[in-house]
């Protein structure tokens, strides 16, 4: 008989790990106290911009950009599944990524050549960009973007498909200390059993945990997103000084964001609108006077360093950690899934992991 899994939360994380596991040959049962592809209180996933990128990788470790690099590299093979197996396309783009100044090029040229990324000077006016900041831009043309909601329908379709049960509109209540998990109880009374139990809850991760595990340094880093639906868009993501622009296939274009630590308040503000909608009008000028389409915002689940936690819980058997991506989630959850696949079943990864150990 096959092993049983029980994943909590069902955001990009969650459903990877669970179409990992069930790939694998485990029966997979994912709860989640909202509905999955849906944003409803700030669920990080759907809200995300997409850019399957860390914005500027030499800022980071190496071991945040080995899960970057290479969730970013499986992509191409799980949209064509997703495609082929549900006739949803997630819209995967490789639009390229146009870095305008101020930035580090000594540093930005270094970085691309170590890891053989391709990498271009060239001058932002040549994409019909007249930058206020100066011309010497840097052209990425091998980062791609994917569409978050369409990623997530895709990817609920999947797993209802594969006979994943998705247990929606059913929350957990926190754990309370054990040595070992074989059964978690929900807020309505269930009781759920499983041999093996991840939790994947993003920004809420330490509110499940925090009895059993202090040191899981996770909190809500709210982010808003502005999008506009311009008379001729963009070609490529464009992104200056922490703020980035990037173009959608039928002509929408996200502006964004932020990274606020005002706790669990999703809600979104006049002040950060108009302060994106500045920037925005300060690369593309034809957006001035044109009506902003949509304002929404997400949870992230922040963590130093930008360091998600993918692991066994340190003290308590058959419970996985595989959480706390912070601002490249998206990016991240492929191999963040496959890593916590291995944990289950036993198997050696191919990366090093120490560093998504649990902190001590
Ligand atoms: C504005 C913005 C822009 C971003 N842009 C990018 C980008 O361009 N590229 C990129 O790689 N990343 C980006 N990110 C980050 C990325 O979205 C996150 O890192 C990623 O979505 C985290 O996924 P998750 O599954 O861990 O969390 P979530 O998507 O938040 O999912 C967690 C789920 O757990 C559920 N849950 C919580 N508690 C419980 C409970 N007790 N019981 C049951 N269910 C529970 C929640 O309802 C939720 O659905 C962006 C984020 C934001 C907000």
């Amino acid at each position: 008989m096959s092993q049983r899994v029980v994943i909590a939360g069902g955001g990009i994380v969650g459903c990877l790990t669970a179409m990992e596991l069930v790939t694998r040959g485990y029966e997979v049962t994912i709860v989640e106290r909202n509905k999955i592809a849906s944003q409803t209180s700030g669920e990080s996933s759907w809200a995300g911009a997409g850019v399957l990128f860390p914005l500027l990788p030499w800022m980071y470790s190496e071991p945040v950009n080995a899960l970057t690099l290479a969730g970013a590299s499986l992509y191409p093979e799980i949209a064509q599944r997703l495609l082929d197996e549900t006739g949803i396309d997630s819209d995967l783009l490789p639009s390229g990524f146009l870095l305008l100044p101020p930035f580090d090029v000594e540093i930005a040229r270094q970085w691309c050549d170590r890891h053989h990324f391709s990498a271009h000077p060239v001058s932002a006016s040549s994409f019909g960009i007249q930058s206020v900041t100066g011309d010497d831009a840097l052209w990425l043309p091998s980062v791609s973007q994917i569409r978050p909601p369409y990623l997530m329908l895709a990817l609920r379709a999947w797993l209802e498909k594969n006979h994943v049960t998705l247990l929606e509109h059913t929350e957990l209540t926190p754990l309370k200390e054990t040595t070992s998990l074989d059964e978690w109880k929900t807020v309505s009374g269930e009781t759920l059993k499983a041999d093996k139990f991840v939790v994947t809850s993003g920004a809420w991760s330490f509110e499940l945990l925090k009895e059993t595990a202090q040191k899981l340094n996770i909190k809500p880093m709210r982010g808003q997103i502005l999008l506009y639906q311009p008379e001729k868009n963009l070609e490529q993501i464009v992104y200056r000084d922490g703020f980035y622009m990037v173009p959608r296939k039928d002509g929408y274009l996200l502006a964004g964001s932020t990274l606020e630590d005002v706790g669990f308040d999703a809600s979104t503000t006049a002040k950060v609108r108009d302060e994106i909608s500045h920037k925005a009008e300060a690369i593309m000028p034809e957006l001035k006077g044109m009506p902003i389409i949509k304002h929404w915002s997400g949870l992230r689940p922040g963590t130093p360093d930008n360091l998600p936690t993918i692991a066994p819980h340190p003290h308590i058997e058959n419970l996985y950690l595989n959480t706390g991506h912070f601002r490249y989630g998206l990016t991240m959850a492929p191999i963040s899934a496959q890593i916590t696949a291995d944990l289950i079943s036993g198997q050696q990864s191919e990366l090093d992991i120490s560093a998504y150990a649990y902190p001590v």
